[in-house]
């Protein structure tokens, strides 16, 4: 009788620790299918090997203005802001860097106007030329006069997602913040794209607003010798 009892007690303890067991690796099963495995190589964003640059030009340093037209199919890998602008992702740590130093010395500044698509840049044009049709231009008229203000669609650097207009913060003081841009923007390989003294050689209107990411050895030698991105790069039409 006692060895009866003895045996039923270890058969309840097999039948426990296999439940127990059986318990754990269920668990490990559903851990395994909440943690998605990492992706794979086909699933990273797309190879810039893969877009029609030139040989010469590194995605900092793609020229896009009047005379270079933004390459073919050149998709930037895009990062959403809070405000709902994009810009071209990998520049994110470099502008953070630079809004964090902003702030330290008592600027706050934002990120307004990013990356516009093909399409979006085509219709600010057409907005533009409709404006001046209602002022009684003519079409050729219009369209001459939208051109000294808005860049042609594929010609604008705001379709490269490196461009940024910046826009003062709350109780900062726009004078201010775009003094200290100007002298300190280079560190984080920003360049003052389009100066006041420049017009004739970038062949836009001056504005303080827009800045260009261009990598800080660019940005450093840009700043160190007062050149353009066209001069930078030799090409001056
Ligand atoms: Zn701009």
């Amino acid at each position: 009788m006692k060895r009866k009892r003895l045996l039923t007690f270890l058969a309840a303890a097999a039948v426990l620790a296999f439940s127990f067991l059986l318990s754990l690796w269920i668990d490990g099963q559903i851990e395994q299918r909440k943690y998605p495995p990492p992706p794979t190589t086909a699933e990273t964003p797309m190879s810039y090997a893969e877009t029609t640059l030139s040989p010469w030009q590194e995605w900092p340093l793609i020229l896009v203005n009047r005379t270079h037209a933004v390459p073919d199919d050149y998709v930037p890998p895009l990062f959403t802001l809070e405000n709902g602008q994009q810009y071209d992702a990998r520049i994110y740590p470099m502008w953070q860097r630079m809004v964090r130093a902003a702030k330290k010395n008592g600027f706050l500044m934002e990120a307004a106007y990013c990356y516009r698509s093909n399409e979006t840049q085509r219709q600010i044009m057409d907005e533009r030329v409709a404006w001046y049709r209602r002022q009684g231009n003519s079409q050729q008229e219009a369209e001459r006069k939208a051109k000294e203000y808005v860049a042609e669609p594929g010609h604008s650097e705001h379709e490269l997602g490196l461009a940024i207009d910046i826009h003062a913060g709350k109780n900062t003081n726009a004078e201010q913040l775009f003094k200290w841009l100007q002298a300190n923007a280079w560190r984080y390989g920003f360049i003052e794209r389009y100066p006041k003294d420049k017009v004739e050689i970038t062949g836009i209107a001056y504005e303080r607003w827009h800045y260009r990411f261009v990598g800080r050895d660019a940005a450093k030698e840009m700043k160190k010798k007062h050149l353009t991105l066209e001069e930078y790069l030799g090409q001056v039409n």
